[in-house]
């Protein structure tokens, strides 16, 4: 029996100015998928990111999420559906805590405010205390954001991201500017969530992608090049030519 898609993008298109930046796109995610996304600059990765969420509509084609269709749908309603999305750079508030940031991203929360005043409820508190734990800040909690390393800081989005309780995260670039060792920990972090939720990742960082593990898709020219394991397509010699140059 075949199982329904987590998502499934069909022959999407989309024409900025007459230059067609994904072009004839098709891409089928499982439930419970990690996929990474590689891809040169200008291959179409953020803009692939962009229809999923909703801030850009495709001139053609079909992207549908649990078997809703998202190009009829708002960002906001595309949020709430459990699409969920951190962009390159981290985004934190710099002059709260670590755990006070947490806070204000749990979904379903009182008014945002209001809430650094008020008592946690247990619940909360528990919640905030394993996102704390999966991004590995639990030391670092009551820390000003403004203070934490870079690495720190996508942690601290990511564990924001995930008090939104999203069914699929969108992760564009969170290695870049991170040491190694951040680097590795953020894989190990990325295969933790996965465990739970479904992940689309995008990342030039190919030691990092390698430390994944999952389901490689190389965009160029807007469209599927190849899809496979990293060692089966970054042998592939269509591959080798786009990052290679002729
Ligand atoms: P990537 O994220 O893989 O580097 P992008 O999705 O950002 O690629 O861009 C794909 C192509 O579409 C690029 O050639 C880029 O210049 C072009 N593009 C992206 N957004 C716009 C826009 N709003 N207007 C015009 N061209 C755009």
């Amino acid at each position: 029996m075949s199982e329904t898609p987590l998502l499934e993008m069909r022959d999407v298109s989309v024409t900025f100015d007459g230059f067609r930046a994904i072009n004839g796109l098709n891409l089928t995610l499982r439930p419970g998928e990690m996929r990474a996304i590689i891809g040169p600059n200008g291959a179409g990765k953020t803009t692939m990111m962009d229809i999923i969420t909703g801030k850009t509509r495709p001139d053609t084609g079909t992207v549908q999420f649990c078997g809703e269709d998202l190009t009829k749908l708002d960002e906001p309603a595309i949020a709430r559906l459990g699409i969920g999305r951190k962009f390159q750079k981290p985004t934190v508030f710099e002059a709260l805590t670590v755990q006070e940031n947490l806070l204000l991203s749990l979904s379903g929360i009182r008014a945002p405010f209001s809430v650094l005043l008020a008592r946690l409820s247990g619940k909360e508190q528990e919640r905030i205390n394993q996102i704390l734990e999966i991004t590995r800040l639990k030391d670092h909690a009551a820390r000003q954001a403004g203070g934490i390393s870079h690495g720190q800081k996508q942690w601290l989005e990511i564990g924001m991201l995930l008090g939104q309780e999203p069914d699929l995260l969108l992760v564009d670039e969170p290695v870049a500017g991170m040491t190694d060792a951040e680097t590795m920990a953020t894989a190990e972090l990325l295969r933790e969530i996965n465990q739970t939720r479904s992940v689309v990742v995008v990342e030039h960082d190919m030691d990092f992608v390698r430390a994944l593990g999952v389901t490689v898709t190389v965009l160029h020219e807007g469209s599927v090049l190849a899809e496979g394991d990293l060692e089966d397509v970054s042998h592939d010699p269509r591959v080798i030519e786009v990052y290679l140059g002729r």
